[in-house]
């Protein structure tokens, strides 16, 4: 078996974020399997720039929760092809490995005997928010994000507005994701942004609250592909000017008459030690 099958993450859908790597391995295809998200636009777009690509192309047309080719009839199609002694590149949406059955398709062909190398992607979970210019962390706001496929019902997830989520696939569940991320620490005055169709025609930002969004994104019909964003970094975005401003995290001062209150701050030599903070607190 001579064929080689390349995984390449096409990035979000401009060819200005496809990687140098991903292209060497479009210009030396002799198939491209592509999806629709993001790698079918990534492909007119270089055409449109006068790279030209001696690939045959082949649309399995794979947008999420509607697939033109089954996952099968993917995972077929790449050996057939890789078997035919043909050079294949899988072109994928974002990276491969982030929500995109990468490597279910990479195990399939290798178990079939088929070569395979992947290409990572610049990914839309990371790469979507910076189009609202939203950072996932930034230092004195969030030091971690955690990315959840929201295709099916989100669980409870820990942590509050400092650490920010990421939710994919997350417009058909997002009242739900909504209700279940603002009862928590978050709480429902917690920003959130949605971004449709980043780098694309349709490019859009919404932002609001957990209370608020759901029914921001139905009144403004609201539509995937979309990434979500929850946490403090939103109020980074430019276009959070309209967020009410952040309730601040309680001052020492505060937290010690609230302890007052509870009885618990009997210990003088404590009180004496907040009280020396008090300057840089008010
Ligand atoms: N492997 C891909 C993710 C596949 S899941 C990646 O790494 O980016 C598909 C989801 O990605 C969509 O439902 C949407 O949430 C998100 N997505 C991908 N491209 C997008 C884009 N250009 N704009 C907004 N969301 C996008």
């Amino acid at each position: 078996m001579t064929g080689l099958v390349t995984l390449v993450g096409a990035g979000p859908g401009d060819a200005g974020l496809l990687t140098l790597r991903g292209l060497h391995a479009l210009q030396e295809a002799d198939v491209i399997v592509a999806d629709r998200l993001g790698a079918r636009s990534v492909l007119d777009q270089l055409a449109a720039e006068g790279v030209v690509l001696a690939a045959e192309v082949i649309d399995v047309g794979k947008l999420p929760g509607h697939h033109k080719v089954s996952q099968d009839g993917i995972n077929a199609l790449l050996v057939q092809l890789a078997a035919d002694g043909k050079r294949v590149v899988r072109l994928k949406g974002g990276d491969p490995f982030v929500f995109g059955r990468g490597r279910e398709e990479q195990l399939f062909c290798e178990q079939a005997g088929v070569a395979v190398e992947v290409v990572p992607g610049v990914t839309s979970a990371v790469s979507v928010p910076a189009v609202a210019g939203i950072p996932l962390t930034h230092r004195g706001i969030s030091t971690s994000f955690t990315v959840v496929s929201a295709h099916d019902q989100i669980e409870r997830l820990p942590g509050g507005a400092d650490h920010t989520v990421v939710l994919l696939m997350g417009v058909n569940t997002l009242g739900h994701s909504a209700h279940v991320l603002a009862d928590g620490a978050r709480g429902a005055d917690c920003p959130v942004a949605i971004i449709e169709d980043g780098y694309g025609e349709n490019e859009r930002v919404t932002i609001g609250t957990l209370g608020t969004i759901a029914h921001l994104a139905a009144t403004r019909q609201v539509r995937s592909p979309a990434v979500v964003v929850v946490g403090d970094v939103v109020r980074l975005s430019p276009h959070a000017a309209s967020l009410p401003a952040s309730q601040p995290a309680p001052t020492p001062r505060a937290r010690w008459f609230e302890a007052m209150d509870a009885g618990l701050a009997v210990d003088t030599g404590l009180s004496r030690a907040i009280d020396s903070t008090l300057d840089y607190v008010i």
